[in-house]
């Protein structure tokens, strides 16, 4: 894994632990060591995080959806109006034009 590839402190005093972790900064003196913390200690949270981060997402994409039919529906019921209001209002026109002849 990447994260593991730039070690601190390597080769500088070999009885002082080299190796960091990015996350509790507890340190090892081998690579594999620290690996092994990290799968053991943060990468379930990692995880974790990433699995709410998903459903964060999944729920506010779900919320554009239903916003974007919402929208729809709006829109097709203003225009059903619309068409509803010039009809009726022809229909008005021509009473009144017939009660003016009569
Ligand atoms: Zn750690």
């Amino acid at each position: 894994m990447e994260n593991f590839e730039h070690p601190y402190r390597e080769k500088h005093l070999l009885d002082i632990p080299s190796y960091q972790c990015e996350k509790c900064e507890k340190q090892f003196k081998r690579k594999s060591s620290l690996v092994r913390h990290w799968e053991k200690s943060h990468r379930q949270n990692e995880l974790l995080k990433l699995k709410l981060k998903n459903d964060h997402l999944k729920l506010k994409m779900d919320l554009y959806i239903d916003q974007i039919k919402f929208l729809k529906d709006l829109i097709i019921i203003q225009e059903t109006l619309r068409i509803a209001t010039i009809r009726s209002n022809g229909i008005n026109q021509q009473n009144l034009s017939a009660t003016n002849e009569q």
